[in-house]
């Protein structure tokens, strides 16, 4: 199948016999304001005379007379029996004429897959297109695919969304903080109590192999012991009667906007208020194609390498993760500049906290925490170092999800205020003392700065150091003398923050190792 960016789809089935079909697929766009671009395929009357290419590789002139094709049947597509296929996790709509729709459980065909992120496939229907990969996933008993369950989600956010659904027997199954294991959290309320309670059931193994909430009730799969405790509480305080895991799992970003937009259109793009200004000029809230919100940062002349950010984007657009605010692309051609990222409902995660001081449970705060480090794990594990993380560079979105913004960014400032180690805009109080002598920059400095973001979180929003200037805090950190533990951290979540303050970068832990002790902490509390 061939695809013209003129809407205009052509395709070619090359059956076992060897004779050709053809038929032509027009795509009706519906481009309504504030509404997600949808792109339908429909038969076109095929009463056109043209070239096309077949399979086998001849040309051939078709032509054909002005009757309608009978829907192909199902065997005319080419032998598709090895290639992988994959369920839709959540809803794609198609936002350029490249894309395939995807419906969420549907299943498709995976034809190539041009990069990491994007992928070719073909529905059930034959039509074909690029979708983005993190929205699908290739086996077919994989969790993901049921309502109940949500991967990314930990113990607070679980009970954040059943309170916010408090219904008896609303559950969701989501990852243990033990590896491998899965958890069961469920809302139930007490006979005659307003208050409702979440209970968290861990789904455990016996030696064979079966899994059990209550170890009566043994099951070969997840899937059957939900699907029995559907119908029985046997064991549990009420059976299960509201899945809300999908519900509440928004589907994550597309690395790009779509395949084919990686250097993005300015005409396409809307500005609409101003959000903020920060270090390169203005940022608005805008909209893409009249559809999709984003965030676009202006950059004002001179504040940039602008040459060396554009060379490094194409590198940073395909760093993809539900806990990094994407970036969508960059108008290359375009004075200023324009950034376009993820739109980040709530802003920034340091007036985030100023703004809720005094009513942001320490289980959220540490949830919050666990997010950044998710994210920072993700950047480690790509070997990308973000050099300048700080409550003030993340940002929160609608579902009050905390991802990590500008990273590598740095980099790119032109500013000797900003870029020397002795400047007055220098976040001396974020770095390590191998970056403010050295300027040595890892995975391991971006881990004391995460054990900063942490205080700043615990004491919602307090400038570190306070009103210690950068030589003294230098002075401060050379004698050993740490951030003291602010009172909302227990001494375990003390205990983690400090531990990224190791004078010697090979002393703290990595990125990983503190996802699995945080991930543990929150089960704790
Ligand atoms: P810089 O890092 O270039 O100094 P920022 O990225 O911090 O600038 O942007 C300045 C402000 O603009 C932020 O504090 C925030 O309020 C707002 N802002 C930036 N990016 C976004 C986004 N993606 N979504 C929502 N608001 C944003």
């Amino acid at each position: 199948m061939f695809l013209f960016t003129d809407h205009t789809i052509q395709s070619v089935f090359c059956c076992c016999c060897c004779s050709v079909q053809e038929r032509e697929m027009r795509t009706k766009v519906n481009l309504e304001p504030d509404t997600v671009l949808v792109t339908q395929y429909s038969a076109s009357q095929p009463d056109v005379s043209y070239e096309s290419i077949w399979k086998c590789g001849h040309k051939r002139q078709l032509q054909f007379k002005d009757k309608p094709l009978p829907p192909l049947p199902p065997e005319a597509f080419e032998d598709d029996t090895d290639k992988p296929r994959v369920i839709a996790l959540y809803d794609f709509f198609a936002r350029g004429p490249l894309d395939l729709p995807l419906k969420k459980s549907e299943e498709y065909i995976i034809l190539e897959q041009y990069d990491p992120l994007w992928w070719k496939a073909r529905d059930q229907h034959g039509n074909e297109g690029l979708i983005p990969s993190n929205y699908v996933t290739e086996k077919k008993s994989n969790l993901e695919t049921y309502k109940w369950y949500c991967r990314n989600m930990n113990r607070s956010q679980a009970e954040l969304l059943l309170h916010q659904k408090p219904k008896e027997g609303a559950f969701v199954v989501r990852d243990s903080s033990r590896q491998g294991l899965l958890t069961l959290s469920m809302y139930s309320r007490a006979k005659g109590s307003h208050n409702g309670n979440i209970l968290h059931y861990q789904i455990k193994q016996n030696h064979s192999g079966q899994y059990y909430v209550a170890e009566n009730y043994v099951f070969s799969s997840v899937p059957e012991l939900i699907e029995y405790h559907q119908h029985n509480a046997a064991g549990l305080i009420t059976r299960l009667r509201h899945p809300v895991g999908s519900d509440g799992c928004t589907s994550p970003e597309t690395a790009r906007l779509s395949y084919e937009e990686w250097g993005l259109n300015p005409s396409e793009l809307l500005l609409l208020k101003e959000l903020g200004r920060g270090q390169f000029g203005v940022v608005y809230l805008g909209k893409w194609k009249e559809t999709i919100k984003v965030a676009i940062k202006t950059i004002n002349e001179g504040a940039m390498s602008e040459d060396d950010f554009i060379e490094e984007a194409k590198l940073m657009m395909k760093l993809s993760h539900p806990k990094l605010v994407q970036l969508y692309g960059v108008c290359t051609h375009h004075k200023p500049l324009y950034v376009v990222t993820e739109f980040m409902e709530n802003g920034c995660l340091l007036s985030y906290l100023r703004q809720r001081r005094g009513k942001l449970g320490r289980d959220v705060l540490l949830s919050m925490c666990q997010d950044v480090c998710e994210g920072m794990e993700y950047l480690e594990r790509n070997s990308f170092i973000h050099r300048d993380l700080a409550a003030r560079n993340c940002l929160v979105n609608e579902d009050h999800v905390v991802k990590v913004s500008d990273f590598g960014m740095a980099r790119y400032v032109i500013d000797d205020e900003y870029i020397s180690s002795s400047g007055a805009k220098f976040p001396v109080k974020w770095s390590s003392p191998e970056v403010f002598h050295f300027k040595k920059y890892s995975s391991k400095s971006d881990v004391w700065s995460f054990g900063v973001l942490m205080w700043e979180v615990f004491t919602e929003g307090k400038m570190p150091f306070e009103t210690k200037s950068n030589a003294e805090v230098v002075r401060e950190i050379s004698q050993g003398n740490r951030l003291y533990r602010p009172h909302l951290a227990s001494h375990p979540v003390y205990k983690v923050m400090y531990s990224c303050w190791h004078e010697k970068p090979e002393g703290r832990p990595t990125f990983a190792e503190l996802t699995v002790t945080l991930r543990n902490l929150t089960e704790m509390t």
